[in-house]
């Protein structure tokens, strides 16, 4: 297939191309090839950068021609690069952000580049919204068809619960509508099975009423994390209001106003509650953790777009992280998670988070792809670090976290957390049987395995059932 070289060949492309098309020896190349995560270093042969569905069918079709690998790339967060690829061909989405929301229809039509920061400020002045990345700089595409865990999973599902339909463009230059009445086989995959059947130009979302959010950030010294813990796992297994959102986690003391000045740079552990109402109701809520006497409390009520991008950490520095998802929380799990707290890579922007699961997560999982929705917790060892030089400890760290709530863990992992662990992680992703399904799915849609780079789903014909 592979005719010319692709350098000549970006010359044709170009001319059918309404957005920018960029070979090594271009300004901006090396900007436009630049992730979130520090430690992926790749160039592609070409980058194009599309600006409407005929630009992304005219990139593919190049692939086609000239035997490139295909990435895709929309916000650029996946930790493991796979919307990077050495030597091929970048489609790149960034130009592609437009939303459009019907406040009557309470829905948002979001092109396959838009960033959650995009989504949360078109929907504010509506006072509507949905479960979104906890990092607004991520894309809302990469995020909710991977699943798309955020703060308010407990009350609206996973954002892909609130998915309405897809446009996809196939590795064929096909264009297809995916919803509960066309493409039923693809939508089912298409919540939870990642960027592996084509490129989404357009997501369609159910918008959920949020007139008034709070946000709670509660700092300790880290010694206190076993108390904290355990506060906050009796505020949580009760049975709390599913409006609250949020996590524990160790984390290095910010340099902001609300962090006593001791716990600037130190080893920290934190209860944040983000909460769909008042601030008075969210302080009721968390007087358990309040209780505790925190050395230094932000409690306030905050519009939702803003809550979303409170906590973006930078880009540029170098990334490894995993989770679990775990069935129990015993006071032994209490006690691993609290050592491992204390040996995460400080002062870093390292977090180490447990969050808890339930409420609309478990309801809604309607036999979507992803079969752990009934895990109660889910432990997630963010390793954020500036130095190379830290690379081995860091990722170590995380390695280690896991290996140690492994004996609480369900055996499955949600794979957005993760980067490339190795194939048996991402069937339990799925669990046996539904990977075959989107395997058969993968085979009806991406026969010639185009789109790999994320969690790979290899094509494989449906088991036939005697
Ligand atoms: C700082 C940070 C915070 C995060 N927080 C969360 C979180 O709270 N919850 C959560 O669930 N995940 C979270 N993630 C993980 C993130 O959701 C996944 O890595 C996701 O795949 C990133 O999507 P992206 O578009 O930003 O990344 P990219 O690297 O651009 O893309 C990631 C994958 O998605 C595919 N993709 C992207 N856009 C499209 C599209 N339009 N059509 C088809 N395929 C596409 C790409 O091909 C690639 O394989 C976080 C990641 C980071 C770095």
């Amino acid at each position: 297939m592979t005719t010319h070289s692709p350098y000549a060949a970006a010359a044709d492309l170009r001319h059918q191309f309404a957005g920018s098309v960029l070979t090594p020896d271009d300004h901006g190349y090396d900007g436009a090839r630049t992730i979130f995560n520090a430690m992926i270093d790749r160039k592609p042969a070409v980058i194009a950068q599309c600006t409407n569905t005929a630009d992304v069918r005219a990139a593919l079709a190049f692939a086609d021609r000239t035997g490139l690998e295909v990435a895709v790339r929309g916000g650029g967060h996946s930790v493991a690069g796979s919307s990077l690829t050495e030597g091929g061909l970048v489609v790149d989405l960034r130009r592609m952000r437009s939303i459009t929301i019907d406040s009557d229809a309470h829905t948002a039509v979001v092109e396959g580049g838009a960033t959650w920061s995009d989504f949360d400020r078109a929907c504010q002045p509506h006072g509507l919204g949905t479960t979104g990345g906890r990092m607004s700089s991520t894309g809302v595409a990469g995020l909710t068809l991977g699943g798309g865990s955020g703060w308010f999973e407990r009350k609206f599902g996973l954002a892909c619960d609130s998915l309405l339909s897809v446009d996809l463009v196939t590795a064929d230059g096909v264009e297809i509508r995916a919803s509960e009445d066309e493409h039923q086989d693809l939508f089912w995959a298409l919540h939870g099975g990642g960027g592996n059947f084509g490129v989404a130009t357009r997501l369609t979302f159910r918008l959920h009423p949020l007139p008034v959010t709070s946000l709670a950030l509660l700092f300790w010294e880290a010694e206190r994390g076993p108390e904290v813990l355990a506060a906050y796992r009796g505020l949580v297994v009760p049975g709390v209001t599913e409006d609250l959102g949020g996590a524990v986690i160790y984390l290095t003391g910010p340099p902001e106003e609300f962090v006593p000045a001791e716990l600037q740079g130190k080893r920290s552990v934190a209860c944040l509650g983000i909460y769909a109402g008042t601030a008075a109701e969210l302080r009721d809520v968390l007087a358990p953790m309040l209780a505790l006497q925190p050395d230094g409390v932000l409690l306030n009520e905050m519009p939702y777009c803003d809550i979303q991008c409170a906590l973006d950490d930078p880009p540029g520095l170098r990334n490894y992280w995993s989770g679990e998802h775990l069935v129990a929380l015993p006071d032994e799990a209490l006690r691993r998670i609290d050592e491992q707290g204390m040996s995460m890579p400080c002062p870093t922007a390292s977090q180490y988070l447990l969050l808890p699961w339930g409420g609309a997560v478990t309801a809604g999982a309607r036999n979507w792809p992803q079969p752990h929705r009934n895990a109660e917790w889910v432990v997630h060892p963010f390793g954020l670090w500036e130095d190379a030089a830290d690379d081995a400890y860091g990722i170590s760290w995380v390695r280690n976290t896991i290996a140690a709530m492994r004996p609480y863990s369900t055996g499955a992992v949600y794979l957005n957390f993760i980067g490339d662990e190795g194939m048996d992680r991402v069937i339990a992703g799925y669990g046996q049987e539904n990977y075959a399904r989107l395997a058969a799915v993968k085979m009806e849609y991406d026969p010639r395995n185009v789109f790999h780079l994320y969690h790979n789903i290899h094509p494989a014909a449906a088991a036939r059932r005697s």
